[in-house]
């Protein structure tokens, strides 16, 4: 049996270009990018062209760019690092109800050290209404973190609007952009951006390796003590393999990004017209028009999400429940309950995300099961 992999909002796989590009830094090219000797030097400057490939995908400067683990990592640093830096402007933080548990939980921990959150709700396509955030900046507010690609829902906020609202009102700007990157185009100085989450393995990078675009001038603490790496934002020895990789990964997104959006549309599309025309009781959750290129989430009436995700594994469909950290509990995510979906539509939800290796003929196979695993859901009841 083929193994259809429509989980790339979860994770992708490494491209064979970019671990081409890593292995050498494994073996023969070793050195820590701090040493005075040559490996030493080949390796800072390993990261120097990294460094350049993720400035040029964002628009931003090459010291702009600070290395992280990951997505969870950049938007600790970049917004506890901004609200305990500027704690002397003010102490309130404005976000939305369908952000990154990377974002809320930070957001959580500030408010246990005195700071205050207004968490925004969003419309039922999961849009930011943008009067509710104006109305929300106050003399105190900091920090606007606002996500420009929701994991769940595919929802694509309109950033360039946000990044104007927080311009005018002069409150910096953070966008968790781990979604976005290698899906959308992201202009950080177009769209008045002031800091950036990213994530490699979510556009055919390595996990673990992930970066914060934090514009110059930006006062900001860092997270981590240690040593003067990353100009003594974040300590630690460069994961020079893996930040290679990254840099290899965001420059093929990047030159390949149009053909890419059009093939995943193209799937995305062919799904959802089919499921809708050809199987009763299914919702699409998020936006028709401003969603990710390859993302299809689907509230199916009668229907539970672990089982046919069960079902689905059977016939080996790799999907997801709706976001990878709550599949698993049954708690509803809080992504579809702030989209307004009641807790039984939200237990039957069914997150496809298209990527790089898949074909019309996996979207095929793919609406054929869903209707022959969906009919034996429901005549199972
Ligand atoms: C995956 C993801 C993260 C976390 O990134 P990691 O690199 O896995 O820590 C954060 N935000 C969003 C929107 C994500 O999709």
């Amino acid at each position: 049996m083929k193994e259809i992999y429509v989980d790339h909002s979860a994770t992708t796989y490494v491209r064979e270009e970019v671990l081409k590009e890593m292995l050498p830094y494994f073996s023969e090219k070793f050195g820590n990018a701090s040493s005075q000797y040559s490996i030493g030097r080949d390796a800072k400057k390993a990261l120097d062209i990294a460094r350049h490939k993720v400035a040029d995908a964002i628009n931003s400067d090459f010291d702009e760019i600070y290395f992280t683990s990951g997505g969870s990592e950049s938007d600790n640093l970049i917004i506890k690092g901004i609200s305990y830096a500027n704690k002397n402007k003010g102490n309130h933080i404005i976000t939305s109800k369908i952000e990154h548990p990377a974002v809320l939980n930070t957001c959580k921990a500030l408010e246990k050290q005195g700071f205050k959150v207004t968490y925004l709700p969003v419309d039922e396509h999961g849009f930011v209404k943008l009067e509710e955030l104006r109305n929300a900046i106050n003399e105190s507010t900091i920090l606007i973190s606002i996500m420009a690609a929701n994991n769940e829902i595919g929802t694509l906020q309109n950033i360039e609007e946000i990044g104007k609202i927080a311009k005018f009102k002069d409150v910096y700007f953070h966008t968790d952009a781990v979604q976005a990157i290698g899906n959308v185009i992201i202009d950080v100085k177009k769209m008045n951006i002031d800091a950036l989450s990213m994530s490699a393995h979510k556009f055919y990078g390595p996990k673990g390796i992930g970066a914060s675009y934090i514009k110059k001038g930006i006062k900001f603490d860092s997270i981590i003590d240690g040593g003067h790496q990353e100009c003594s934002k974040r300590a630690g020895t460069e994961n020079v393999p893996a930040i290679v990789g990254m840099g290899k990964a965001i420059e093929i997104a990047s030159s390949e990004i149009e053909d890419y959006n059009k093939k995943l549309i193209n799937l995305r599309d062919y799904t959802i017209d089919k499921v809708i025309s050809e199987i009763e009781g299914i919702k699409i959750n998020g936006d028709i028009k401003y969603r990710l290129p390859g993302n299809v989430n689907l509230s199916i009436e009668g229907v539970e999400s672990e089982s046919l995700l069960l079902m689905l594994d059977m016939k080996g469909i790799c999907a997801s429940s709706g976001s990878a950290c709550t599949s698993g509990t049954l708690k509803p995510s809080h992504v579809l309950k702030a989209i307004g979906l009641k807790d039984n539509e939200a237990n039957g939800t069914l997150r496809i995300s298209y990527g790089y290796i898949n074909t019309i003929d996996d979207a095929k196979i793919i609406v054929d099961v869903l209707k022959e695993v969906i009919n034996k859901l429901r005549n199972m009841k």
